[in-house]
């Protein structure tokens, strides 16, 4: 894990890229800032999280990251420890976690829920939606950081690099880490997750529905091999592609309301 601060002082706020090994956005976004140092206002930790899961183009080398927390110091894998030493690092910060997808290709936030912080942030961000984890928050950063997490887009696509460059850019002045306003939305849509999509086991699958966008009731939202899935009540798929998680095509949601601001 790499940690550096930019600014002198205590840092309150840190960005995280690089939870996931095979989403290189964050890391791009992270190691921009670290090489080439903007003024500051106030100080920021900067970390790139999984280094060597990066270097190994994998998700994580021996457990989900973002599963693993809060982990622990003597956890027997690799991404146990580094949970530990991550929730340590992230102790008294609000922090910004940069992930991409498969599903998706505009950037969106996740909170936990609509509390006070995401309705101050999440606005001044350059993203279409928030998404709130509802009761999935299980060993996520989300369980024991004061964090907002983003995807960028397509894991390992240029716009996504570019996107968590912009995200990072919009986080670091609305919080007064740079200088400069961002333009807030007036209307941002929320979803909260409501249940996992499971996967029956095939060899080839199919994702027949389109992100954000609404099923409904006796729909075919899937394939597994020539298999249609069919909704048997409506939904909205988010974080849902054909190979973007084992077991899973990804997640139910219900759309909750707005943020107007
Ligand atoms: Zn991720």
């Amino acid at each position: 894990m790499r940690v550096e601060t930019i600014g002198n002082g205590e840092p309150e706020i840190a960005v995280v890229g690089g939870i996931h090994g095979d989403e290189p956005s964050g890391q791009r976004a992270v190691e921009g800032l670290i090489d080439d140092p903007p003024e500051v206002e106030r100080p920021v930790k900067l970390i790139v999280a999984n280094e060597a899961a990066l270097e190994a183009d994998e998700r994580y080398l021996d457990e989900d990251l973002n599963r693993a927390f809060p982990g622990s110091h003597d956890a027997d894998t690799h991404e146990g420890r580094l949970a530990a030493r991550l929730t340590e690092e992230l102790e008294d910060t609000l922090a910004f976690s940069l992930h991409s997808t498969q599903s998706y290709p505009k950037p969106f936030a996740i909170t936990t829920e609509v509390d006070d912080l995401a309705r101050e942030i999440v606005p001044a961000l350059p993203v279409d939606a928030l998404v709130t984890s509802g009761e999935f928050t299980d060993g996520r950063l989300l369980d024991v950081a004061n964090v907002v997490e983003v995807e960028a887009g397509h894991q390992g696509s240029e716009r996504a690099a570019e996107n968590a460059a912009l995200l990072v850019d919009a986080f670091l002045k609305t919080t007064g880490v740079l200088p400069g306003e961002t333009e807030r939305r007036t209307h941002l849509p929320v979803y909260r997750l409501s249940r996992s999509v499971p996967k029956a086991a095939a060899t080839d699958y199919d994702l027949l529905a389109a992100n954000f966008e609404r099923v409904g009731t006796g729909e075919a939202f899937a394939a597994a091999d020539d298999e249609e899935i069919v909704a048997d009540e409506p939904f909205y798929p988010v974080l849902m592609s054909a190979e973007g998680y084992e077991g899973i095509y990804g997640y139910a949601a219900e759309r909750v309301g707005s943020i107007e601001s």
